[in-house]
């Protein structure tokens, strides 16, 4: 076999043709562990290896970033095995350690980092770093390339700042999340603000539009993006700009797209503009060498809560091909057999799914026999379930040495449940909470990234007040809200204010000199942004603004932990820099703040993990168990009375079966505390769904086996009164500094002996002053 096709002689006939497909739209349905993404995967090698496609007309669209990662390392592999065979004649694994890492290392830079592989978030955040400064903003917006991204976290404190702070809206009758998750929908919608209230014109639908209004106002202001921005912004920018879409149009000749059942309308929209360069007419499109590969299951579309839409799926033909009588054979193809579950596994997962109404029946034949019993437990309350799976965990890797700890995943519906049992595996068994323990999500990180946000984009007003004064550096609430209310009245932004000695001077009191030194620390490192390594700055800045040393003099067990989290942001930039064409810190931080939950899975691979039903997609485990199935938690009480959400809960059962493949256990509890309080239990309506004589209802055999709050003293800035206040002054009026020559007064900032005067000096810019201390004489 030639070194060109051998590695397709691990695909059964009907991948095989899935990956030889050239030209043209194609569709592959097919169920859970199938090999769709096989497929997707080894049909990138094919295009670059047997069609001398460029890797960077190729764009893979991926569900997480770990899904992304694992792909280019399977590329790699397959690349790498061909070096090996052409420049050794050997097979890869026969060479030595230090010759396999020199030929993965060269098919890394010859091929793999030219691939825009990600998930749609991180590719269309780097295609708008080439190209958001040509993006026409209806509201007149602008942002610029070192765009920050914020993620959820950030988005949630800017919308619960506007909302209750700015527009006193009332947080029992609107909570923030609620109000950010209506945001969000909409945006997922492509609609504006006024669009939301056309759609909802009720007292809730107006207070939704003006939040949005201001929200995105001020993400702007920011120089900021969020996540569903990261989607939507291009969908306008290639429906309004004809010569940016035909460049992108041009740069991805090959489409592919993984999970397409969980692709909602914008993204949707993203894929079509840029496969048919926005041509409406089906019969008009020219597919010379040019392709879209998409694979998906409707049987597992988990995701319609943001908007995913299976009839996406659905309609791919109708969308791509050409509508002629044999196109359904030309732009499908099935797979269907099982290569993931034991047989008994995939017969218990197919028996469910039958009792969706909304499907198409497929066929999803198994390749492996029969595996072990599969358990249906019922315990106590949550507690003995957390014990029976600690219990079997441990029996089984006492009895079967091969399974490591990563074999192991246990799926819950809702965050909340792992508690229970994290504290059961707690003493003896490693594990991590998938989503849990975000490495960008701890504090010092997010403090460390604001400082780099803020060297990149001076204009980030929520990371600049995210560190302002961390470590505590004297700077108080009152100097911060002097700074703000003067850019806000000014309409600048906060860093214009800061980053002036003399505006400082006379705003912020006491605290003046630690703001002027904060902003020299800051303006330095913003010169070196050009000449300095990223982690070289990180240091740098880390270190003179005190942030180190302070978790240091700390000196508890937590703060030792954070400065090793810190080195190992260090050691991530670092890597970065390595694996990455565009090493800017721009390129950094936008891959920080999309680094997904699953990102650590791979570093962790020996421990048990923990997740939701919803991040397991696309994952498999040797052993899976499936808890909480209780009637209102697993399906969840919302669905309770909707036949159509119900129908997506079958399905998320569905993904988490599939997940496993040598061993399932189900479990559920009589009585359950969760949120707080302690109810009775019943099972879920999804047990008597599944085939009684493949479950075990009885139990399976066991063989045992904290920073302390200091009061900022009354930090009042005293202010020298004098009766200069006594004089009006009016925008328009004409003054003399001595330092600074004549100037115009542009604003009038606050009242009585507490004005300040912003005072525009020709070539000098602007300057806050106070005119009872300033140099000020009025012309
Ligand atoms: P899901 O719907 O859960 O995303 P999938 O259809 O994407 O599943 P894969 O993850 O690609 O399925 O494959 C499932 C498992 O089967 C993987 O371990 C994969 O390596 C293996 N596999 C896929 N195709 C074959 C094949 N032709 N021969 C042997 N094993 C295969
Ligand atoms: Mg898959």
């Amino acid at each position: 076999m030639s070194v060109e096709t051998d590695f397709l002689a691990s695909l059964n006939s009907s991948q095989r043709q899935a990956v030889q497909h050239f030209c043209g739209p194609l569709l592959v349905v097919a169920g859970a562990g199938s090999g769709k993404t096989r497929a997707l995967t080894y049909r990138i090698a094919h295009l670059i290896l047997n069609h001398k496609v460029n890797p960077e007309n190729i764009l893979a669209v991926t569900f997480t970033n770990k899904a992304a990662k694992e792909m280019k390392e399977r590329i790699e592999l397959i690349f790498s095995r061909r070096l090996a065979q052409e420049k050794h004649g050997q097979r890869l694994e026969l060479l030595s350690e230090y010759e396999q890492t020199k030929l993965r290392s060269s098919a890394y830079r010859s091929i793999i980092k030219y691939l825009w592989i990600g998930t749609f978030h991180s590719l269309f955040a780097r295609i708008l770093r080439y190209d958001i400064n040509k993006y026409q903003d209806k509201k007149g917006y602008e942002w610029t390339k070192s765009f920050t991204i914020y993620d959820e976290s950030d988005a949630q404190s800017l919308v619960k700042k506007i909302a209750t702070k700015e527009l006193n809206i009332d947080d029992k009758k609107f909570n923030p999340r609620s109000l950010r998750y209506s945001i969000s929908n909409a945006k997922n919608q492509g609609l504006y603000p006024e669009d939301v209230l056309t759609q909802q014109p009720t007292y809730r639908g107006r207070v939704i539009s003006e939040v949005y209004q201001e929200y995105q106002a001020q993400l702007a202001a920011n120089n900021a993006l969020d996540f569903d921005d990261l989607i939507l912004i291009p969908t306008r920018l290639f429906a309004q700009n004809e010569s940016v879409l035909g460049y992108w149009h041009q740069q991805f000749k090959h489409i592919l797209v993984d999970e397409y059942q969980d692709t909602n309308r914008i993204q949707y929209q993203l894929i079509n503009l840029l496969a048919t360069n926005g041509e409406t007419n089906r019969k008009n499109l020219n597919w010379e060498n040019r392709s879209i590969f998409v694979v998906g299951d409707a049987d597992q579309s988990i995701y319609s809560f943001r908007m995913a839409d299976f009839t996406i799926l659905l309609d791919f033909q109708e969308d791509f091909g050409d509508g002629l009588p044999d196109d359904d054979t030309r732009t499908m193809v099935k797979l269907e057999e099982n290569y993931r579950s034991r047989e008994n596994i995939l017969e218990v997962a197919n028996t469910l799914i039958e009792n969706n109404t909304e499907r198409i029946d497929k066929i999803l034949k198994p390749t492996r026999g029969y595996g072990e019993e599969i358990y249906c437990y019922k315990a106590d309350n949550e507690i003995e379930e957390a014990k029976f799976i600690h219990n079997q965990i441990l029996k089984l890797t006492q009895e079967n040495p091969e399974l490591g700890w990563g074999s192991f995943a246990i799926l819950y519906r809702t965050n909340a449940q792992s508690r229970v049992i994290e504290e059961a595996l707690l003493s003896d068994i490693p594990y991590h909470v998938v989503g849990g323990l975000k490495f960008y999500d701890r504090k010092e990180i997010k403090d460390a990234l604001a400082y780099l946000r803020l060297l990149n984009n001076p204009n980030d007003t929520v990371s600049l007040l995210r560190i302002i004064n961390t470590p505590r550096r004297g700077i108080g609430q009152k100097t911060l809200d002097q700074l703000i209310t003067a850019s806000q009245e000014l309409n600048v932004p906060l860093w214009e204010i800061i980053s002036d000695e003399t505006s400082v001077n006379t705003l912020a009191g006491r605290a003046t000199k630690a703001v002027n030194e904060f902003a020299q620390i800051i303006k330095k490192y913003q010169a070196s942004l050009e000449t300095l390594p990223g982690a070289e700055i990180l240091d740098g800045i880390l270190d003179e603004s005190n942030y180190r040393e302070d978790l240091k003099n700390q000196g508890t067990d937590e703060a030792e932990n954070r400065l090793e989290n810190l080195k190992e942001l260090d050691s991530a930039m670092m890597q970065f820099a390595e694996e990455n064409e565009d090493s800017s810190l721009e390129g950094f931080l936008a891959n920080a703040a999309l680094a997904s939950d699953l990102d650590n899975l791979n570093e962790e691979e020996e421990k048990v993990s923990l997740m939701t039903l919803h991040s397991a997609k696309g994952l498999e485990f040797p052993v899976v168990f499936l808890v909480g199935l209780e009637q209102g938690l697993f399906p969840n009480h919302r669905t309770l009375n909707d036949p159509t959400a119900l129908e997506e809960e079958r399905r998320l059962c569905y993904v988490g079966i599939t997940r496993a493949q040598e061993q399932l256990f189900l479990c559920y509890a009589q009585e359950r505390r969760l949120w707080g309080s302690r109810e009775p239990a019943i099972p879920s309506q999804f047990i008597a769904e599944l085939p009684k004589d493949l479950i075990n209802f009885s139990s399976p055999p066991l063989q045992p086996r904290r920073q302390k709050k200091t009061t900022s003293k009354n930090n009042k800035e005293t202010k020298k009164t004098s009766d200069q206040s006594s004089r009006n002054w009016e925008v328009g009026d004409r003054v003399f500094h001595k330092t600074f020559g004549e100037g115009n007064v542009t604003h009038v900032l606050g009242s009585g002996n507490k004005t300040n005067l912003a005072v525009e000096f020709p070539g000098l810019g602007r300057k806050i002053l106070d005119p009872r201390i300033a140099p000020l004489q009025p012309l």
